[in-house]
């Protein structure tokens, strides 16, 4: 090395140039061989050499450098070699490679088929994957006289997308507009599978295509997927559509999310206002119906809580119809509501048929509650269930007011209810029809809200089932207070009616007495007035005399006669005896009262001694005794105001049965000629009762008279001799 020069001083780092010069020195050691080749070339006389190598600098760092020779002659003698410094060309390069192979890796990694035509729509580059999907390079499909793009499309496109797709990319070509579009193309295999791929030209500062570069990415699983979810979408509108349920959704929100078509169909498209809940109900329901539907509606929303709704929707073409809608929420998987879904059905008809039933029922109640009977429902035991209005109206309490105590419905109404005298015997007809599902007519007292006993005439009759059991018991309970009362009266009439007949057959009676008694008596004051002028004359004509006499003695044993004859119709016969114990006799007669007592509201009081020693009696006789003297003392009752009572109480004293009916009238005005026949202070009166009591008694070998009741009234005091054993 002879010379150097500065810039080689510099960029070697060294000293000076002298340090460099002389034998190769170790800066030249690595270059050496291309120091020797350059010089060598100059030898053999090529023209110019160049040779890439390198050289260490002083600080030992390696430096690339390129050797180049100069043109021969340039300095005589001399070898000229020059070089410049290419490190940092070369790490650009090695850069630049490193990101080639990057880039072209990265073009082959990723997971998207790239391709490259030319300005004229040649393809000239498929990345790796393209041409693995494909089985073909970019170049490799060539067809003689066809635009190679057109080539390639025909080979790789599925035929029923390649007119398409020849037009959009030809026409992208011709404009420079950035292609796009699905379609599907083919695996090396065969299979057709969709992409979806684009374009766009890479132009240069000047605005001139370079390049086109496509890109198409495998969307076949997504197109699928879309389709199998466009098909089950499909599949569940249409499923939708068949069953027989309006489907609305809404978010959370109460935005609609959701109409079906079946909706759409009778209610109309909601209008375009109509985007939430609030606004379609509002619109949707009938005004009566929707204070109640949307109250419901928010209370479901607030809980979260599914719901029902009954209530009229409007029509598409005007009018309403019932409907059932049903609400339920869709919970997502942290349990928050992520859809409501209603679900409504036409009810319709279900509503008019209810509307018509309980039409019905409002008839049937209304004729229940207003006929005019009372009316009462009782289960197969006979527990009364129901009463009609007209029923707890007359009792004056509600069922449900028996429940609680001891007693069951029935009996605590029958209980309260029922007359004393007549309970027995209800209940017993009750309990036997129970038992035999026989129906039930019975006519008893019953005690009215006001306290006044009624006569009501109840039937029952059992309702049975299909298969003849007894499901309830149907009552019917009819005052029959007044035709009761009539039927008394009727009867008291025709007693009335009966005793004028008497009256009248024995003022009759009267009259014939009179005549036969007055003929004898006439005779007699004739006979008498002519024995006294025969015994006053003069003379004295006793013959006459005599026979006046013996024709007085004649008249007055016939006047005596019809006297006997008058007594023996009184005379009570007493053949129809028998032994029997008076209580019996006392409560036939005092039931035949009874009516009568009932209708002059006097209440008798009856107290018979037990264990009463039998009497030989003519039943119907003494019976007849009963009933005169509780008559008369109940007659004697009619001018006396407030409580009324009659006491009848039987008991023995010594060997007689001794009865006593007393009153509370205004006592015996006259006590002496009461049991004369004939006397009467009454109006209507025969005068006859006591008399005839009175030999009736006597006839039985006892004994009636009156006495002083107190504090006040009639007493009277009949005996009968009890039975002795030495009696035949
Ligand atoms: P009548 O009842 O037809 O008058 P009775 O022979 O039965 O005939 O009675 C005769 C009379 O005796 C009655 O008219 C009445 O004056 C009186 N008498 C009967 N019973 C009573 C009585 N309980 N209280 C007051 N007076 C009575």
């Amino acid at each position: 090395m002879e010379e150097v020069n500065q810039h080689i001083v510099d960029m070697f780092g060294a000293k000076s140039a002298e340090e460099m010069c002389g034998p190769i020195t170790r800066y030249w050691q690595p270059g050496l061989a291309t120091i020797r080749h350059s010089i060598e070339a100059r030898y053999r006389g090529e023209e110019v050499f160049q040779e890439e190598t390198r050289v260490a600098r002083m600080d030992g760092s390696v430096m690339d450098v390129v050797f180049a020779t100069a043109r021969p002659g340039a300095i005589a003698d001399k070898s000229l070699v020059g070089f410049i410094d290419i490190t940092e060309r070369k790490k650009a390069e090695e850069a630049l490679h490193t990101r080639e192979r990057e880039f072209s890796q990265l073009v082959n990694m990723v997971p998207s088929y790239l391709w490259r035509l030319t300005p004229d729509g040649v393809p000239n580059f498929f990345n790796q994957r393209l041409i693995d999907f494909l089985g073909l390079n970019a170049g490799s499909v060539n067809v003689e006289g066809v635009h190679p793009l057109t080539a390639v499309i025909g080979a790789v496109v599925h035929p029923g997308d390649v007119t398409r797709m020849s037009e959009a990319l030809f026409h992208s070509v011709a404009t420079g507009e950035r292609f796009s579009m699905k379609f599907r193309l083919r695996r090396a295999d065969g299979v057709y599978r969709w992409v979806e791929g684009s374009a766009e030209p890479m132009r240069d500062d000047d605005g001139r295509i370079l390049q086109w570069y496509g890109l198409s990415h495998d969307i076949d699983d997504l197109v699928q997927a879309e389709e199998a979810l466009r098909h089950s979408k499909q599949q569940l509108e249409q499923m939708i559509e068949a069953v027989p349920f309006s489907i609305l959704s809404f978010a959370p929100s109460g935005e609609m999310t959701y109409v079906s078509k079946r909706y759409q169909d009778q209610a109309g498209a909601p209008t375009a206002q109509i985007k939430d809940f609030d606004a379609l109900v509002r619109e949707m329901a009938h005004p009566d119906d929707f204070p109640t539907m949307f109250a419901q509606a928010k209370k479901g929303f607030a809980t979260g809580q599914p719901f029902v709704n009954r209530f009229r929707r409007c029509l598409k073409n005007g009018g309403y119809r019932w409907i059932e809608a049903r609400a339920q929420p869709l919970r997502g998987a942290d349990g928050a509501i992520v859809q409501w879904y209603f679900a409504s059905i036409d009810i319709e008809e279900e509503m008019r048929a209810q509307e018509a039933l309980r039409e019905r029922e409002r008839f049937l109640w209304q004729l229940v509650e207003t006929l005019p009977a009372m009316i009462d429902c009782a289960a197969p035991n006979g527990e009364p269930f129901y009463r009609s209005q007209q029923l707890r109206d007359f009792l004056g309490y509600e069922l449900e007011e028996l429940d609680g105590g001891e007693k069951s419905r029935l009996d605590a109404t029958l209980d309260a209810g029922v007359h004393p005298d007549d309970l027995a015997g209800v209940k017993e007809q009750y309990a036997l029809s129970l038992a035999s599902g026989e129906p039930y007519l019975r006519k008893h007292r019953l005690r009215r809200f006001d306290g006044e006993y009624r006569w009501i005439e109840t039937r029952a009759a059992p309702m049975r089932n299909d298969e003849g059991a007894i499901v309830q018991w149907n009552v019917i309970c009819l005052d029959v207070d007044r035709e009761v009362r009539m039927q008394e009266e009727l009867r008291l009439a025709q007693e009335r009616l009966a005793r004028a007949g008497q009256a009248a057959s024995l003022a009759e009676l009267s009259a014939s007495i009179a005549h036969e008694v007055n003929q004898p008596l006439a005779a007699i004051v004739a006979n008498s007035h002519a024995c006294y002028r025969w015994l006053w004359a003069d003379p004295v004509n006793t013959e006459r005399a005599k026979i006046a006499t013996e024709r007085v003695i004649r008249d007055a044993n016939s006047a005596a006669e019809v006297v006997s004859r008058i007594r023996a119709l009184f005379k009570q016969s007493v053949e129809n005896k028998a032994i029997l114990v008076l209580s019996d006799v006392i409560s036939e007669a005092c039931s035949l009262v009874a009516g009568e007592a009932l209708h002059r509201r006097i209440r008798i009081d009856i107290n018979v001694e037990s264990n009463l020693s039998p009497v030989t009696v003519d039943r119907i006789q003494v019976q007849q005794v009963l009933i005169n003297l509780i008559r008369n003392g109940m007659e004697a009752m009619d001018s006396v105001a407030g409580e009324k009572a009659l006491h009848l109480r039987t008991h023995r004293v010594g060997d007689e049965v001794q009865t006593e009916i007393g009153d509370h009238g205004n006592g015996i005005a006259f006590p002496d000629r009461i049991f004369e026949p004939f006397f009467t202070t009454k109006e209507n009166g025969m005068g006859m009762g006591l008399a005839i009591c009175r030999s009736i008694v006597e006839a039985h070998g006892g004994r009636l008279w009156a006495e002083k009741n107190e504090p006040r009234g009639a007493r009277f005091i009949f005996t009968l001799p009890i039975v002795t054993k030495a009696a035949p």
